[in-house]
């Protein structure tokens, strides 16, 4: 039974799907590991790595393959080429791939895409999301403090003293309290700004102040955001700004699944910060809490740069790809039993990440797009 490792060609991609050192895990379970050679960047892990970690070096890796894993979906023509009735592990948009969705549901494939994992407690240890949060949240805050061209922490020195930065984090789930815990370390006064209840005790926790306003909570389903009115949302920009205003460094993080990221800060409010502050966006890549932010671009706005996120794990390889590779062996091994991949449409984790299996579209919104409600 064998288990493919994925080349990975999309530009800006620099994780890998499987580290050698978690090799062992799947062969330990029955599989035959296969990588193809050079599949994986030289910077990263070398051929020689898998190879001695027990893993089959392959051109043809997925020749075979019950299962393909990767970081980002499959191109096309890989999909294409994949033996019918085989699965593929992966992050997968489905809502943004349809095409894909349709040759996938067609062949019979069975897709896995790593974000629907339910986040409940058994599934801790499959949580990509999570996971890759936790990195692109460090990431932000070290970013932050090395575009700022200011201590983060106090000095006091016999010349003088030198205030500490001072640091606003808006959306406080796994990154945003990453971030404070981040910036916390390295000697920043953060405030923190959620729209759920339970945060505010978070970011306390981390050692930052929560800002309260004078608004209700947005809890939604399963502990996450609810989306604002608009109403809401230009209250809530406008009790930030005097927030946002005093500080020398913004990051924002806030999601609401499913849905673009909400605009919380404008460019009006950019505009009131001071010259050389720092605004970094997790959310630019879907849609973006700042005004003007650009995904892998950094955009002056006044006196103030907007670092807009671009894929921020893969900044990160190493330990992204360490901590993804590990979700990705718990999913495939809950999946395995007794040396054959056999999932369990019965548990809910392992129907809750099925986006196609046996001719249909499993994960409903991409089917209710394909397909209607008539079913
Ligand atoms: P997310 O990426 O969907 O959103 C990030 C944060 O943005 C959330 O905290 C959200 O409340 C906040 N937000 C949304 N709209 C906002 C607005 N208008 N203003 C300010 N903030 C706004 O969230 P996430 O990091 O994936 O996690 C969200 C929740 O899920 C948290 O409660 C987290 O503890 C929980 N969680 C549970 C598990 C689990 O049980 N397995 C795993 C991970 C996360």
């Amino acid at each position: 039974m064998r288990i493919a490792v994925a080349r990975e060609t999309l530009a800006g991609e620099a994780r890998v799907a499987l580290v050698p050192e978690l090799v062992r895990k799947l062969t330990a379970v029955g599989y035959e590991v296969a990588v193809q050679p050079g599949a994986v960047r030289p910077a990263l892990f070398s051929d020689e790595a898998y190879a001695a970690a027990g893993a089959v070096l392959d051109e043809n890796a997925f020749d075979q393959a019950v299962v393909v894993v990767s970081v980002q979906p499959l191109p096309e023509e890989v999909v294409a080429g994949l033996t019918a009735g085989s699965s593929t592990v992966s992050f997968f948009p489905p809502t943004a791939r349809t095409a894909d969705v349709v040759i996938r549901r067609d062949r019979g494939l069975t897709t896995f895409g790593m974000e629907f994992v339910p986040r409940i407690s058994r599934a801790q240890p499959m949580d990509a999301l999570s996971s890759q949060s936790l990195v692109a949240g460090y990431r932000a805050a070290v970013v932050t403090a090395g575009r700022l061209r200011q201590f983060f922490p106090l000095n006091m020195t016999s010349a003088g003293t030198i205030p500490p930065a001072q640091v606003v984090v808006l959306g406080a789930g796994v990154a945003g309290l990453q971030a404070i815990a981040t910036c916390r370390r390295l000697g920043a006064i953060v405030k923190g700004y959620d729209v759920r209840a339970a945060a505010a005790e978070e970011i306390r926790s981390m050692g930052a102040t929560a800002i309260e306003l004078e608004l209700p909570t947005l809890e939604g389903a399963g502990g996450y955001a609810r989306e604002m009115s608009e109403e809401r949302a230009a209250r809530q920009r406008e009790l930030l700004t005097p927030y946002i205003a005093a500080a020398d460094a913004l990051i924002t993080t806030a999601a609401v699944p499913g849905r673009q990221a909400p605009l919380l800060v404008t460019t009006e409010m950019v505009e009131q910060m001071k010259p050389g502050s720092v605004v970094i966006d997790l959310a630019a890549e879907t849609g973006g809490n700042v005004e003007g932010a650009v995904a892998g671009a950094v955009v002056q706005v006044g006196g103030a740069q907007i670092w807009g996120a671009s894929n921020v794990p893969s900044q990160m390889p190493g330990p992204a790809s360490k901590l993804y590779a590990q979700n990705l062996v718990n999913l495939v091994t809950l999946m395995t039993h007794e040396g054959e991949l056999s999932p369990d449409f019965e548990d809910e984790i392992i129907t809750g990440a099925c986006v196609t299996h046996g001719g249909q579209v499993l994960h409903e919104p991409t089917r209710l797009a394909l397909e209607g409600d008539d079913q």
